[in-house]
C-alpha cells in the first residue's frame, strides 16, 4: 500500500485538488477543490480508491488505515469543536461514495452517522430541537440498515421486502394513522415513537440490533461504501457506460450539516445552466426542512430554485429565490465562480442549515445532446472556452441524439383536440418517444429484447432501475424532480424522460395507470414529449429534428479542425443526396449489387439470374447486354447526384448463388420465364452451392472466371462518366476491386479496364476520362502484400468487416453463439465487429498502409466497413493516417466530429 490513504479537506488545510480524480474520486477531488478556493464546505476527508482496490483484493483494510482515519477524525473534531461519539458535543458525519467517473445514485451514502441513544440525548440538549434530532436518527436507521446491514451483507430480499421499504411502510402507516401527508408534519413525539418501531423492525427483519456505537457505525459505513462498488446497479451502470471494474470508489467522510432543522433550513441540487436545454439560466430544485437524499432519490417532487425557470407544472410552488433571497444570491455567486473556475456547466449539491449555506458537491453536469451543443456554442461566445474545447464538448453520442426524432408538432396539436393529452409532468429529458408501457425494469429489458419499444412507467424515479431505463425508449414517473439521480442518468443517455407527473396513479402491482378517468394497461401505447413534459395516450407521429442552425454552425467549427475526409456508403441517388446533406465529401462505397435487392429490383434481378444460369458465353453476353442499361443508369444517376465528388464503385461482390431462388415455386417461375427446365435451374443452383460462401467464388474471383462481367460493369462506369463530361458535368468514379488477395488479380482486372477505357473513348469521342483504379483490402494476405498491391492501385479501401472476419477466423453471422461469453469472461475487451481491434486487425491495417505508401507515396487510403461511423474506430483511422473514412449517411456528422476530436486530442497530447 502507498503511504497515504487519507486526504483531508477543510478551510485551512486541503491535501487534494480537482485533478486527483483517479485517487480521490470525482466527489473527493472536487470537495477538495471547492474547499481550496474558499467555498463553504463542511470539513472532512477522503479515503482513496487505492484503499478500495486493496479492500476488494484482501477483504480487509490496510493496517495503517485505522490510525489515519482516527487522526483525521480528531482534526475534524478540533475544527468543529465537537467530538465524534461524545454525549454532550456530538459530531455527526456522512460517509459518501464517489468514483473517478460520476455514477449518480449508483453507489451508497449514509448520513447522520454517530447518532446513538447517548449522543441523541446530548444533541437534543444542545440544539433544543428534538424533532430535528429524531428525524435525523430515523433517517440514519433507514439508510444504515439498508446500506450497511442488508446490501453490504449481500442479502437480496424479495421485491418490496427490503428493510428500507419495510421501514418506509411503517412511516407511511404512521402518517396515515395521524392523517398527515408530509413527513415534515410528523411531531418529535411521533418520530421518537417511530425510532422504537424502526429498531424493533430492523431486529426482526435482519436478526441483528441496530449498532449503538459511533465508531462501529463509522467503520460499518466505510466498508459498506467500498462494497457498494460491486453492488448490482453499480455493476450494471458500469457495463453500460464502459467504466472499468478495476477503478474502485473513494469514500468521503464529512461533517454533517443539517437541512432538516426547521423552516430556515433546506437542501437542494442545482445546475449552473439548464441540463436539458442548455439555456444559460441557473436551474435547480430545493426542499425546505429536509435532508439531501429527499431530492436526489426522487421521493418527493421538489420546489423550483428561482422564478425565471418555473414551469407550468411547478409554478405554484415557492422558489428559493423568494423564500431565502440572501442565501439564493450567495448561491448564485458561487454558481458563477464555479463556472469560471471549471469552465463548464456544474452540477452542485447544497444544504442550508439555519440560514447558512454549505456546499456538498460539484461536478461537471451531465447533459442532453441539445444542451451540450447549446452550451458549447454559448461558452465559445462568452470566451469561456476556445474552438477546440467547444468541439470536444459535444460527444459523438450526443450528436447522434441530436439527430433523433421529436414528436411531430402537427400530430401533437391534433392529439390535444381529441383529448389524448392525458397528463403533464416535468420535462426531465427532451425529445420524443413512443412506446408500450411496462411497469418494471425487468419487463422493460425483456420486451425490448423482443424488439418492442417500451416506456418504463414507475411511481418514482429510482436508480435501481438502471437496466430497465437503458432498455426503454422513454421513462415516465409520477413523482420525483428534474434533479433526481434517475433523471440525471436518463439525460446522460439522451433518453426522453418525464418525471413528477403527479396526476398519474401508477399501480405497479395491477400494472395500470389511472388518470382523469382513463385506465391504461401494460402494453398500451403512449407518446411522450420530453421537451415539454406532455404525455399522450396512443401513438403519435415522430418527425426528424429539423435543420438546426446552431448545429450547422457547430459543424462548421468541427470541419475547421478536421483534416481527414468523411464519405458515405450510398447506392442510390437518394442516399447520395442524403449523404451530401449530412456533409459527406464523396461516396466511399457504392455497391453494384444493390440494384438487385428491394424496390425496383425485379427486372435487373431477372436479368442477372438469366446471366447466372447461362450455359454458354454467348448466352451470358446476351444477358449482360440486357442488364447493362440498368447497371449504367444506377451508376450514372449516382455519379450525377454527387456533382463531381469522388464515388467509389465496387465491382460485384457477393457469391452468385445468393441470387438463385431457393423455393421450388420461385425456381419454377424462373425456369418458365427463361424457357428452360426446372431441373436445369436446380442443377445450376446446386453447382453454385458452396460450403463456405464467405470465402467462396465471389468478388474478384467472379471477374477472373467471367471477364465479361467485369467488362460490363467497367463500361457502365466509364460510359456514364463520359456522357456526363459531354453534358458539361464532372464526375470522379473510382473503380474498386473487392476480395483480392494477390497483385496478379489486380493486374488481370486492370487489363480489362484499360481495354474498355479505349473502347469507350472511341465510342464517345471523349479525349480522356478521369478515373481511379484500386482495391479493397479485406483479406489478411492482401494487407501483408500491400507493397505489391499498391503498384497496381491508385487507392486502398479497408473492408474491415471482412478483414475482421478473416483476421479472427470469426464468421460474423455466427458470432451470436459465443461473442457474449467472450465479452463476459473478458476474453476480448470488445466486439471487434463493433469497434476496430487495434491490437490485431489494427496491425494488419497499419502494415498495409505503411507498405502501400512505401510503394506509392500518395496512395489514397480509406475505410468502408461499418467501423467507419464508430467514433473510436474513426479515431484509430485518423491516427494511422487514412485519407478518409466512409460510413452510412446518418453517421456522417458523427464521423466528422470524431475525426476532428481525434485531431484535437492528438495535438493536445
Ligand atoms: P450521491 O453520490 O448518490 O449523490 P452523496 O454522497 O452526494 O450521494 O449524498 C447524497 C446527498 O446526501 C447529498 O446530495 C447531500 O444532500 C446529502 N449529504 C451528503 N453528505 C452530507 C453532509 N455531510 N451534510 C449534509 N448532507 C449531506
Ligand atoms: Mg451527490
Ligand atoms: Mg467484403
Amino acid at each position: 500500500m502507498p503511504k497515504k490513504s487519507v486526504y483531508f479537506f477543510s478551510k485551512n488545510q486541503t491535501d487534494g485538488n480537482k485533478d486527483m480524480k483517479n485517487l480521490l474520486g470525482g466527489k473527493g477531488a472536487n470537495l477538495a477543490e471547492m474547499a481550496a478556493i474558499g467555498l463553504p464546505v463542511p470539513p472532512g476527508f477522503t479515503i482513496t480508491t487505492e484503499v478500495c482496490t486493496y479492500f476488494m483484493a484482501n477483504q480487509r483494510f490496510p493496517a495503517t488505515l485505522k490510525k489515519e482515519v482516527g487522526d483525521s477524525i480528531r482534526k475534524v473534531e478540533r475544527i468543529m469543536k465537537l467530538k465524534f461519539g461524545d454525549t454532550n458535543q456530538p459530531l455527526l458525519i456522512s460517509v459518501r461514495s464517489g468514483a473517478r467517473a460520476s455514477m449518480p445514485g449508483m453507489m451508497e451514502t449514509v448520513l447522520n452517522i454517530g447518532l446513538t441513544s447517548k449522543t441523541c440525548q446530548g444533541l437534543i440538549a444542545k440544539t433544543g430541537n428534538p424533532r430535528f434530532v429524531y428525524d435525523a436518527y430515523r433517517r440514519l436507521i433507514q439508510m444504515y440498515s439498508d446500506v450497511v446491514m442488508e446490501k453490504a451483507e449481500g442479502i437480496e430480499p424479495a421485491e418490496g421486502m427490503g428493510v428500507r421499504q419495510q421501514l418506509e411502510r411503517e412511516m407511511e402507516k404512521m402518517k396515515r394513522e395521524r392523517g398527515i401527508h408530509s413527513d415534515t408534519d410528523l411531531s418529535a413525539a411521533d418520530l421518537q415513537q417511530l425510532i422504537g418501531i424502526y429498531q424493533a423492525k430492523v431486529k426482526q427483519v435482519l436478526g441483528r440490533e441496530f449498532p449503538d456505537d459511533a465508531y462501529q457505525q463509522l467503520w460499518g459505513g466505510i466498508a459498506a461504501v467500498f462494497k457498494s462498488w460491486n453492488g448490482r446497479r453499480a455493476i450494471a451502470y458500469r457495463h453500460i457506460e464502459g467504466i472499468p471494474d478495476e477503478w474502485g470508489t473513494a469514500t468521503n467522510v464529512q461533517t454533517m450539516v443539517f437541512g432538516n432543522m426547521g423552516e430556515t433550513s433546506a437542501t437542494g441540487v442545482a445546475f449552473s445552466r439548464n441540463p436539458a436545454t442548455g439555456e444559460n439560466k441557473f436551474y435547480g430544485e430545493w426542499l425546505p426542512n429536509a435532508q439531501g437524499e429527499d431530492v436526489v432519490a426522487g421521493i418527493r417532487t421538489p420546489n423550483p430554485l428561482n422564478e425565471s425557470t418555473k414551469s407550468e407544472q411547478n409554478r405554484h410552488l415557492p422558489s428559493l429565490e423568494k423564500a431565502m433571497p440572501a442565501v439564493y444570491r450567495e448561491l448564485d455567486a458561487i454558481r458563477r465562480k464555479l463556472e469560471r473556475h471549471y469552465r463548464d456547466m456544474q452540477d452542485i449539491e447544497f444544504t442550508i442549515q439555519e440560514g447558512k449555506l454549505w456546499m456538498l458537491q460539484c461536478r461537471v453536469g451531465k447533459r442532453t445532446g441539445t444542451a451540450a451543443l447549446n452550451m458549447a456554442m454559448d461558452m465559445l461566445q462568452e470566451k469561456l472556452i476556445n474552438e477546440q474545447q467547444a468541439v470536444l464538448r459535444v460527444s459523438p453520442a450526443q450528436l447522434d441524439e441530436l439527430l433523433h426524432p421529436i414528436v411531430d408538432p402537427a400530430a401533437e396539436q391534433a392529439a390535444q383536440s381529441t383529448g389524448q393529452l392525458i397528463a403533464k409532468g416535468l420535462p426531465a429529458g427532451p425529445g420524443g418517444a413512443c412506446g408500450q408501457i411496462v411497469f418494471s425494469a425487468a419487463a422493460a429489458v425483456e420486451w425490448s429484447l423482443n424488439h418492442r419499444p417500451v416506456i418504463l412507467v414507475r411511481e418514482e424515479t429510482n436508480p435501481e432501475d438502471v437496466e430497465g431505463m437503458r432498455a426503454a425508449v422513454g421513462i415516465l414517473t409520477a413523482r420525483g424532480g428534474m434533479t433526481s439521480h434517475a433523471a440525471l442518468v436518463a439525460r446522460g443517455w439522451g433518453k426522453c424522460c418525464i418525471v413528477g407527473a403527479g396526476e398519474l396513479q401508477v399501480d405497479a402491482h395491477a400494472r395500470t395507470i389511472t388518470v382523469r378517468g382513463i385506465t391504461l394497461r401494460e402494453g398500451d401505447f403512449i407518446t411522450l414529449n420530453g421537451t415539454r413534459g406532455y404525455i399522450y395516450s396512443g401513438k403519435l407521429a415522430m418527425k426528424d429534428a429539423s435543420e438546426n442552425p446552431l448545429f450547422q454552425g457547430f459543424m462548421k467549427i468541427v470541419d475547421k479542425h478536421r483534416r481527414m475526409g468523411v464519405r458515405a456508403n450510398a447506392d442510390t441517388p437518394e442516399d447520395a443526396a442524403k449523404a451530401r446533406s449530412f456533409g459527406a465529401e464523396g461516396i466511399g462505397l457504392f455497391r453494384t449489387e444493390h440494384m438487385f435487392y428491394g424496390k425496383g429490383s425485379d427486372q435487373p434481378l431477372f436479368l442477372l439470374r438469366r446471366m447466372i444460369l447461362s450455359k454458354t458465353l454467348a448466352e451470358r453476353r446476351q444477358a449482360l447486354n440486357e442488364l447493362y442499361p440498368h447497371v449504367k443508369k444506377a451508376i450514372k444517376d449516382t455519379l450525377e447526384a454527387m456533382e463531381g465528388l469522388p464515388v467509389t464503385i465496387r465491382l460485384l461482390d457477393p457469391p452468385l448463388h445468393e441470387f438463385v431462388p431457393l423455393s421450388e415455386e420461385k425456381q419454377r417461375a424462373l425456369a418458365d420465364s427463361l424457357g428452360i427446365s426446372l431441373d436445369d435451374v436446380r442443377k445450376r443452383g446446386n453447382e453454385l452451392h458452396e460450403s463456405n460462401p464467405m470465402m467462396g467464388h465471389r468478388g474478384v474471383r467472379l471477374g477472373i472466371t467471367y471477364p465479361e462481367v467485369t467488362e460490363m460493369q467497367v463500361r457502365a462506369i466509364l460510359e456514364s462518366a463520359a456522357e456526363l463530361l459531354l453534358a458539361g458535368k464532372s464526375s470522379k468514379p473510382e473503380i474498386m476491386v473487392p476480395v483480392t488477395c494477390d497483385v496478379n488479380e489486380l493486374k488481370n482486372q486492370k487489363q480489362l479496364c484499360l481495354k474498355v477505357y479505349q473502347e469507350v473513348l472511341a465510342k464517345t469521342g471523349v479525349a480522356a476520362i478521369p478515373y481511379l483504379y484500386g482495391t479493397m483490402i479485406e483479406i489478411p494476405r492482401a494487407a501483408l502484400t500491400a507493397d505489391k498491391m499498391a503498384a497496381e492501385s491508385d487507392f486502398f479501401s479497408f473492408g474491415t468487416n471482412d478483414l475482421t472476419q478473416m483476421g479472427y477466423g470469426f464468421s460474423r453471422d455466427d458470432i451470436g453463439g459465443f461473442m457474449k461469453d467472450y465479452l463476459e469472461k473478458k476474453i476480448l475487451p470488445a466486439d471487434p465487429f463493433q469497434t476496430i481491434d487495434r491490437d490485431g486487425i489494427g496491425q494488419l491495417i497499419q502494415i498495409a498502409i505503411e507498405r502501400g505508401r512505401r510503394t506509392k507515396k500518395n496512395l489514397k487510403i480509406g475505410i468502408c466497413g461499418e467501423h467507419g461511423g464508430e467514433p473510436k474506430s474513426v479515431e484509430f483511422c485518423f491516427q494511422v493516417g487514412m485519407t478518409y473514412v466512409s460510413c452510412s449517411p446518418f453517421r456522417v456528422p458523427i464521423a466528422r466530429l470524431a475525426a476532428a476530436q481525434a485531431q484535437i486530442r492528438q495535438k493536445q497530447s
